[in-house]
């Protein structure tokens, strides 16, 4: 018998996936850069980038500075 199973409850990160899901509903803007859907709405204003192309711009830039 084994008693001391080690449970792993996350209720957070399952709100969280439902919220992701939710989320996923509304039509979403294409990234400006490999016009992948963003998480961002539309209506989003500027230019819109997936979280790929967000986090290597942002890296560039830390760079280039
Ligand atoms: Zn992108």
């Amino acid at each position: 018998m084994d008693e001391h199973q080690p449970y792993r409850e996350a209720p957070e990160s399952s709100r969280a996936a439902e919220r992701a899901r939710a989320a996923a509903d509304g039509p979403f803007a294409e990234c400006v850069l490999c016009r992948e859907p963003t998480e961002y709405p539309e209506s989003v204003k500027g230019a819109p980038l997936c979280p790929v192309c967000e986090w290597r711009e942002a890296e560039r830039t830390a760079c280039s500075g």
